[in-house]
């Protein structure tokens, strides 16, 4: 067993102690099960959260009017929910009341596939009500009961199951797939933020190409920011040379391939909820895409970016099909002079003091002098830049 379940093991035992059940569930089991990296254990318990609180030391009230605890234990944090059912669904999103009930295949039956609604318990008997293991054998998402009535109740789960199939190369079962085919419309009833978290994950998945078709074929593309009438455009990624890996380059692929204007770039990443941070990386890396699919950059031009843009770019002209000599272009980067216009001898206060007058002839010297130190054509030193100045003032 993965360290992550024997670290965990003790708080199942200690819930057990307590006289009631717990189990491992969901994301964890189902990675488990497939051999793949497991990054958290999530737990489900007949236990209220008043009671989980009582049986750990420290906890963090998370959730808990829908049941979840989080606890610490042992320099870890684990997510414990009491079992329970969801109802309401009023608007096609997250449940209007939360029920707790108190089996595990109540539980379980509110999943939203089969792969995911498997539990383990202590001595690591796999609690398996849906034949979540035979889909995972078959390498199936298959929804939990009636697929269309699941995706009535809360219609993310449309977008859970292209994310799910290209995290884990999976293929959708038939009747999956036509709910969505049926439904993609009532997507438009979820925050674009939610919305997002599942297109990224699906997008940088390693099955992405496979499951962005599914993503145009069914309609759901149709009801995302951005995307609707450019199936055409679109439909190049599921042809692409590589997937990307990067949220930065899933949506600078996204905006090589549907010709976003460099001045719309910002609308596009805001109409998608991106932070500020993440428009401008991004549109960093599809102008500089821009300049080297035409030309070599100047040092100049490469100064002006920084490593992560630049292996960044690197990376989106290979999943492009458009390849450059990228190890090239970091050898000139690395062997720039300078890096970053503090690595100069000299800076805006020094030249005044030097006699510079103030005004904008000291930022347009600067400007100057970091080129010329680039480009070699200055030495990054005193004297040189002094007489560099004499010149161009
Ligand atoms: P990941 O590895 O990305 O965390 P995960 O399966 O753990 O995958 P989560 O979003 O963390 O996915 O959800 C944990 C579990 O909660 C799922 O495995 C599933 O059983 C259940 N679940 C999550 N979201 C939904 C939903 N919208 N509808 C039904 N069940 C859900
Ligand atoms: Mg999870």
């Amino acid at each position: 067993l993965p360290t992550v379940f024997t670290e965990a093991l003790p708080v199942l035992e200690k819930i057990n102690q307590a006289g009631y059940e717990a189990y491992f569930v969901g994301g964890s089991v189902r990675d488990l099960l497939l051999n793949r990296h497991i990054h958290d254990v999530d737990i489900a318990t007949s236990a209220y959260p008043m009671e989980i609180k009582h049986i750990f030391n420290r906890t963090i009230d998370t959730g808990i009017k829908h049941g979840t605890v989080t606890i610490l234990y042992n320099g870890n944090s684990y997510e414990i929910t009491t079992f329970r059912t969801e109802s309401g669904y009023q608007d096609y999103r997250r449940p209007d009341h939360v029920t707790f009930v108190q089996n595990l295949s109540e539980d379980l039956k509110r999943r939203d596939f089969t792969i995911n609604a498997l539990a383990m318990d202590a001595s690591g008997n796999i609690i398996d009500h849906f034949d979540g293991i035979g889909d995972l054998r078959r390498h199936v998402i298959k929804a939990v009961g009636v697929a269309e009535n699941r995706f009535h109740e809360d219609a993310l789960r449309m977008m859970r199951a292209v994310r799910f199939m290209s995290q884990l190369e999976f293929n959708l079962e038939e009747k999956t797939y036509q709910a969505i085919k049926d439904n993609h419309h009532l997507l438009s009833k979820i925050s674009i933020e939610r919305i997002r978290e599942e297109f990224v994950k699906m997008g940088i998945g390693k099955g992405s190409r496979r499951a962005f078709q599914v993503f145009l074929d069914t309609g759901l593309s149709q009801e995302v920011p951005c995307f609707q009438d450019k199936k055409d455009l679109l439909s190049i990624f599921p042809k692409l040379t590589f997937n990307p890996t990067t949220e930065e380059n899933l949506w600078a692929v996204m905006i090589v391939l549907l010709k976003v204007a460099n001045q719309d770039i910002a609308k596009f990443m805001s109409k998608w909820k991106n932070s500020n941070a993440m428009e401008r990386q991004v549109a960093r890396i599809v102008e500089f895409f821009d300049l080297i699919s035409s030309r070599s950059p100047t040092n100049y031009e490469l100064f002006r970016n920084d490593l992560k843009t630049i292996l960044l770019t690197i990376d989106l002209s290979n999943i492009l099909g458009q390849p450059v000599n990228g190890s090239a272009l970091v050898d000139r980067y690395e062997n720039l002079p300078i890096k970053k216009q503090k690595d100069l001898v000299v800076n805006g206060e020094t030249l005044l003091k030097s006699g510079i007058p103030a005004g904008p002839k000291v930022g347009y010297l600067l400007q100057k002098i970091t080129q010329a130190v680039v480009e070699g054509e200055l030495d990054n030193d005193l004297d040189a830049i002094n007489q560099f100045i004499l010149k161009h003032e």
